[in-house]
Parts: C-alpha cells; sequence; structure tokens
C-alpha cells in the first residue's frame, strides 16, 4: 500500500450498461402490479372500514389480496393477516409468542435477518432464555443440534429459523425443523421473506405456527408485508387501535400495497416454475462463467441447486489489492450488488452472517442476486468489469 491515493485508487470504467443484480434487497416493481395498485391512489381512494360504497371497494381489494396469500399458503383467510413490512411481522410473532403465548425460550441462529435477532435480543432481556443453534461453514443448521436444545429445557420454545438467508442463499429444511417442533411441542416461526413467491408452501402439510413475507422482494411495493398465524397460535394486537385486520393491526390499512402484495404474489405464483428455471440459470451460468475465467474464486454459503436460494449467490473473491474498492467500481460500472445485507450496505459494519459462519476475512464478499428481469448479457458484463476490477487479462476470441 502506497498510502491513500493506492487505498482510494478508482477503475475507470465508463458503464455501457446498468444491471441491476440486487434482488434480495429489494426487486423492481412489475408494471402489472403498479397498473393493478394504481385506481387504489386515485378514484378508489374509500377508508376500508367505512360502510359505504367507497369503503367496501377498497375493503374488497383487502380481501382479495388476502384470498391469494391465503391461497398460496393453503391457509384460512383467517390466518393472514396483513403488515407494514417483513420486520414488523417478525417483530410481532417473536413478541407476541413471548407475551401472549407463554414461550419462555426461543432457539435461533446467529444468521438470522436483523429483525429476528434484534426481537430475539430484546425479549432476552426481558429474561426470556435464548439459544442458538450450532451451524456449519454453509450456514446449514446443525439439526442434530436443534434436537438436543429442544430436548434440553421444559420451557415453553419457540424455534424461529429462517428458510433461506438473505446473504448467502443457505436454505433450512422447514419439513425437519417443523416435525422436530412437533415431537417436542415447540412453537415453530420462519422467516420467509426470502421465499415468499419463489417455492410453494403448504402450510397444512407443513406444520408451522408463523411465517413473515414481504411484498418488495416479489415485485411488489415496498413497506407491506404479512403474517401467517396458525388457527392454534393466536397471538394479542401488537398495536393499540382501531379494529383493522380484525384486531390485530391496529391503523388504516395501506391499501394500494396490499392491493399490489396481492398481485405481485398472485404473477409469482402464476408464472413460479418458470421463473424458476430461468433465475436458477442465470445463477448456474455465472458460477460455471467465474468458475472458468476468474482464479481463486470461492462461494459463501451452500451453492448447490436444491441447497440454496436460487435467486442468490454470494461470491468470495480471491484476496486482491483493489478488493475493498470492488462494490463502489461495480458501481461505478452501472453494476448493482451487495456487500452483504442489504439493510446494512452503505455503512462499514461487517456481516454478521459472514461472521458467524467463519468466512476468510481477507476476501471481499459480494452477494449478486438475481431476477426474471436480468439477462445473460447482464452477467457476461458483470464478468467483465469483475475481470478488470481484479486485473485477470482476457483471452481475446
Ligand atoms: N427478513 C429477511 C430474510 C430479509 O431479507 C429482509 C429484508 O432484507 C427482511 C426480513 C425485512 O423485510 P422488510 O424490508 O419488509 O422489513
Amino acid at each position: 500500500m502506497n498510502g491513500a491515493s493506492d487505498k482510494f485508487e478508482m477503475l475507470i470504467f465508463t458503464p455501457i450498461m446498468k444491471v441491476y443484480l440486487d434482488n434480495a434487497a429489494t426487486t423492481p416493481i412489475a408494471q402489472e402490479v403498479l397498473d393493478e395498485m394504481m385506481p387504489y391512489l386515485t378514484e378508489n381512494f374509500g377508508n376500508p372500514s367505512s360502510i359505504h360504497a367507497y369503503g367496501r371497494k377498497a375493503k374488497a381489494a383487502i380481501e382479495k389480496a388476502r384470498k391469494t396469500v391465503a391461497k398460496y399458503l393453503n391457509a384460512s383467510t383467517s390466518e393472514v393477516f396483513f403488515t407494514g413490512s417483513g420486520t414488523e411481522s417478525s417483530n410481532m410473532i417473536i413478541k407476541g409468542a413471548v407475551h401472549h403465548l407463554g414461550v419462555q425460550r426461543i432457539i435461533s441462529s446467529k444468521i438470522e435477518h436483523h429483525c429476528v435477532l434484534h426481537s430475539v435480543e430484546a425479549v432476552e432481556r426481558e429474561g426470556v432464555q435464548v439459544d442458538y443453534v450450532k451451524l456449519d461453514k454453509e450456514g446449514r443448521v446443525d439439526y442434530a443440534d436443534l434436537e438436543r436444545l429442544l430436548t434440553a429445557s421444559d420451557k415453553k420454545t419457540m424455534v424461529s429459523l429462517m428458510h433461506a438467508n438473505n446473504e448467502i442463499g443457505t436454505l433450512l429444511d422447514l419439513h425437519r425443523v417443523a416435525e422436530l417442533c412437533e415431537k417436542y411441542g415447540a412453537y415453530f416461526h420462519s422467516d420467509t421473506v426470502q421465499t415468499i413467491g419463489y417455492m410453494p408452501f403448504d402450510v397444512q402439510a407443513l406444520k408451522i405456527h408463523f411465517l413473515s413475507g414481504s411484498a418488495h422482494k416479489f415485485h411488489g411495493p415496498k413497506g407491506v408485508g404479512f403474517v401467517y398465524i396458525n388457527a392454534d397460535a393466536v397471538l394479542k394486537p401488537f398495536m393499540d387501535g382501531g379494529s383493522q385486520e380484525r384486531n390485530m393491526r391496529a391503523g388504516t390499512e395501506n391499501v394500494f400495497g396490499i392491493v399490489g402484495l396481492g398481485k405481485a404474489l398472485g404473477l409469482a405464483v402464476e408464472y413460479m416454475d418458470a421463473n424458476h428455471t430461468y433465475i436458477a440459470g442465470l445463477k448456474q451460468y455465472m458460477i460455471e462463467r467465474l468458475n472458468s475465467e476468474i482464479p481463486g474464486i470461492a462461494y459463501n454459503g451452500d451453492i448447490s441447486n436444491g441447497g440454496s436460494n436460487y435467486k442468490v449467490l454470494s461470491v468470495s473473491m480471491p484476496p486482491h489489492s483493489k478488493s475493498e474498492l470492488m462494490l463502489f467500481n461495480l458501481d461505478i460500472a452501472g453494476i448493482a450488488a451487495s456487500g452483504g445485507s442489504a439493510c446494512t450496505s452503505g455503512s462499514e459494519k461487517g456481516s454478521h452472517v459472514l461472521e458467524a459462519i467463519n468466512a476468510p476475512v481477507d476476501r471481499k464478499a459480494i452477494r449478486f442476486s438475481f431476477s426474471k428481469y436480468n439477462t445473460k448479457e447482464e452477467i457476461d458484463y458483470t464478468i467483465q468489469a469483475l475481470k478488470k476490477m481484479l486485473d485477470v487479462p482476457s483471452v481475446a476470441v
């Protein structure tokens, strides 16, 4: 290092494309979703609690969206509640389970999203016992350790484990955890924010008590989510106020947001298989190109087909003097990716997920996450930019 000039050396790379590969942070809203929402921002402005025609129209739109969610989950509409975000959903469940269901112990993991991790820490400060399950170096839950923890105490327990990790993509075997929870009488919550709209769910078969979802992760609007609360695990309201959402979530509903969530989920379900094949193909294509063209490339988390979320790829860059500037240089090249969880990107704080799986500290992690709107050409362009940044010579063709 030659002082500040080296440290701040940037790659001069004139952007010729704009490439959005940060779809685990958020997804672009689909035009069809926006079209469906617009009337609820304009002429259909009624308050769903009003009994006149304006109100009834807004209420009917909310109930239509609720049916879409319930059908997707194979749940009853009475088990689906709209919230303001995935964060709110997980707060509602974790704090509600402690305050209203008598949960005295939570088993979770160190790689949960902060909305779970910090909620768990908040109830721990109230005296709840918290245990973290062991993980392997790819972030997979050690199921034997989970079973050991479940048998280790008589306290009323809830397990809160995410379905797909937002930074590294590693998946949880939901059925296996649900069976263990059933066997030992524990409640089960999963933060399914990264998989709702991408994978099928059947809560009748799964035997899970709580799920959380967020519309902006599947081409819906921001600021709207939902919780699934099983009829056998009824919580009390999280907020005091009016009787909206059957008394569970006071405050006039975000009607256009809920309409958008319903439309986005409907589209996600309709095209799920085709989208899955397409997006998984993009990810595989990127892995193949990285493996063959960038020496020393590695990955964080499970990248196997089936073991990981098909839209997330956390790349562990080979050590390089300019690697600290890579995200910045990608941005200059017109490529949006993330250095870890989107919620902490932009800050210098390291990733708690990468730390928990002991990812090498001398390697920069860059998360690329894909959507149905990405193309192979965008991946080609990204590979070209990465090679330039890592000084990998391009072979003339
Ligand atoms: N859970 C996971 C796994 C996430 O990736 C996110 C968003 O990054 C959230 C929860 C929070 O969702 P929201 O942005 O709707 O609060």
